[in-house]
């Protein structure tokens, strides 16, 4: 059977930027193994600490240098993004996981929809860096919004 990566939030753990979690009850359906982890502390950040969002691009721009993650007052913690998404994807090799659950709207872990760098609530299409960087490692991504598939589907 095949291990999951999942964000460390969705199984309860106090990881997010508040110092809360983000525990969703369908991860108990999934009867899979998984390593959870988080990849803004792998990228050195504490908890809790300032909010970020990506401006200029979504996390496959961060990758390419064309974008940035900022804080609301403009502290760039882009290298700190970077360097979680590259530990995760350290980890994964290691444990030879392809397949990862992440938690969707993060700008680490959004799969499908990220903040729009305002601060305003605005959503926008587009990865994370941390699923940007898995995805072009060619790893199967899913977020907690398609559990009820992957548990229907077997996979
Ligand atoms: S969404 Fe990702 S980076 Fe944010 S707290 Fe959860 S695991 Fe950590």
């Amino acid at each position: 059977m095949q291990v999951y990566l999942i964000s460390a939030c969705l199984l309860g753990v106090r990881c997010k930027y508040n110092g809360g979690h983000n525990y969703h009850p369908g991860i108990k359906k999934l009867n899979v193994p998984f390593c959870p982890l988080c990849p803004e502390q792998l990228g050195g950040l504490p908890t809790p600490r300032t909010a970020a969002e990506l401006k200029g691009g979504d996390g496959f721009a961060l990758l390419a240098g064309e974008a940035r993650v900022l804080c609301k007052d403009g502290h760039d913690l882009s290298d700190s993004f970077k360097k979680g998404a590259e530990q995760t994807l350290y980890i994964a090799k290691l444990l030879g996981i392809k397949k990862a659950i992440l938690k969707e709207g993060s700008p680490s872990c959004g799969l499908k929809t990220i903040k729009d760098g305002s601060f305003q609530g605005i959503s926008r299409a587009g990865p994370g860096v941390t699923a940007a960087l898995l995805l072009k490692e060619g790893f199967e991504v899913y977020s907690e919004k398609d559990l009820e598939y992957i548990v229907k589907n077997r996979f």
